[in-house]
């Protein structure tokens, strides 16, 4: 899966070079691709407006740091998003209920209803120590029931006998009765589907969904129908309640529109892949991997995350050497720590995460917002280097000077001399080493990863000091 679409991204982020920071125009040519290489892969129009949109966002402004090409930069973006895209995480089932939990299969004919009930009983069976019986309602196509049968017997599923001269609802609720009885774990209900919707198919969907109550309702579909896969998947889901979507004949699919429409068309996770005939070849979905399958670049990716990492730690390990010497902290080293905290994703974001920050009073909180931290370092960006490194001599007319070149108000510059001088002193006590152990221990606090593109846990502003 996704070949083509590897192959168009490879030759998209080579195109990119010798830029120090990605802006709105360096990377407008790059954007255009990644919209027709997406295009190609039969994404759905508004999935890919959407998506180029957040990867824009998301770049413009990133700087792009020595050991990196702004295209490695651009691909850890353009990754990020194509795994939220797919939903961040795999989900898997959630079969907790009284048994037996019901698992309904739903979708169009030839999707692959009847081989995904065989791989799933196989997979619960195998993986989860589950005791599963299947049930086939399809007493329209001849041999259906018997395909049952044959894959149920291969997989060690018990099944439950029907004939097509039954009411699908009756053979449900037999089914049902026969799994409680001998305390099956799962049951899994297979369905007809008919070549396209149509209104009898829904209502038997929906009937057959309100008698079995089912826990998860998967809805089947070719990976090969691309973008339609969206659309078919929304119709059921209008008509019955989807869980979740397992998307088959992924082997034989070369452009992965589907896999990158569903999520955000239905809003529902896919749950499964599957990815040849046999009942062995059923994945659990992991929008992480398949992103990094889908650039193909996943040692890129991980380079990315490291330099970045590596780069924050650096600077702060620097700025942490210079307080231990008894080097004063001076208003560039607050003007970095500030930037830094941009870097992580804004300070909403992280003061909610820092060990003591999450209990300050929302009015608190509300006064340091991320325009706030772009003011102040404007603020700092306007002062002389002398000024940045003797702050004591920021009197009057200095302070009114600044005031005006970076588009604020003297009062602005005030208040960030005051909470500059009140960090300093913050600093002066950690001196000894505190400013290590803090370090140590806020690390410890940060989910891996947290922040995004500049964000490793090493990252963090030394000694937590806010600009409050
Ligand atoms: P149903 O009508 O929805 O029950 O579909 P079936 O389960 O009968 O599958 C229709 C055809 O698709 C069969 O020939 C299956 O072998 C094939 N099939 C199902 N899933 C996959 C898959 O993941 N990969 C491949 N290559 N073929 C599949
Ligand atoms: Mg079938």
């Amino acid at each position: 899966m996704f070949d083509n679409l590897q192959e168009r991204f490879g030759d998209v982020l080579k195109g990119l070079r010798g830029q120090s920071r990605l802006t709105e125009d360096n990377i407008k040519d790059t954007l255009r691709e990644v919209r027709m290489a997406l295009l190609e892969a039969d994404v759905a129009l508004p999935v890919v407006r959407g998506f180029v949109d957040r990867v824009r966002e998301k770049a413009v402004g990133v700087e792009v740091t020595k050991s990196l090409t702004p295209g490695q930069v651009l691909i850890k973006v353009v990754n990020d998003e194509l795994t939220a895209l797919m939903g961040e995480s795999n989900e898997g089932l959630d079969l907790n209920a009284q048994p037996p939990a019901v698992i309904l299969m739903a979708g169009l004919q030839g999707s692959g209803k009847t081989t995904s009930t065989g791989k799933l009983a196989r997979f619960l069976r195998e993986r989860h120590k589950k005791n599963v019986m299947v049930v086939s309602c399809d007493i329209y196509r001849p041999a259906a029931i018997d395909q049952l049968r044959t894959v149920a017997g291969e997989v060690q599923a018990d099944f439950f006998p029907s004939t097509p001269d039954q009411r699908p609802l009756d053979i449900a609720r037999n089914a049902i009765d026969a799994a409680r009885k001998q305390f099956k774990d799962v049951l899994i209900v297979d369905t007809a589907g008919r070549l396209a919707i149509d209104e009898a198919m829904m209502q038997e969907i929906r009937d057959l969904h309100a008698a079995v109550a089912p826990v998860e309702t998967l809805f089947v579909v070719d990976a090969m129908t691309g973008q339609d896969a969206a659309k078919t998947a929304k119709a059921f889901h209008d008509a019955v309640p989807l869980t979740g979507v397992i998307l088959t004949k992924a082997d034989g699919d070369a452009r992965g529109g589907a896999a990158l429409s569903i999520r955000e068309l239905t809003g529902k996770p896919i749950k499964f892949l599957g990815v040849g005939e046999k009942t062995s070849a059923l994945e659990p979905f992991h929008p992480d991997r398949i992103a990094s399958r889908i650039l193909g670049m996943g040692d890129v990716v991980s380079l990315v995350e490291e330099m970045q990492e590596k780069v924050d730690r650096d600077q702060a390990e620097k700025l942490a050497k210079k307080i231990k010497k008894g080097k004063g902290f001076d208003l560039s080293d607050f003007r970095d720590q500030l930037q830094q905290m941009n870097k992580l994703g804004g300070m909403a974001g992280l003061m909610d995460k820092l060990p003591g920050m999450g209990e300050l009073p929302d009015h608190v909180k509300g006064q340091v917002n991320d325009k706030e931290v772009t003011k102040l370092i404007a603020i700092v960006d306007s002062m002389t280097p002398m000024e940045r490194q003797h702050p004591q001599i920021i009197k009057g007319s200095r302070r009114k000077r600044i005031a005006s070149g970076s588009g604020t108000q003297v009062q602005d510059v005030n208040k960030l001399l005051k909470q500059f001088t009140q960090m300093q002193k913050m600093m002066k006590k950690m001196k000894g080493g505190g400013m290590a152990k803090m370090m140590r221990q806020m690390q410890g606090r940060m989910p891996p990863g947290f922040g995004g593109m500049g964000g490793g846990p090493g990252g963090l502003p030394p000694g937590g000091g806010f600009p409050m």
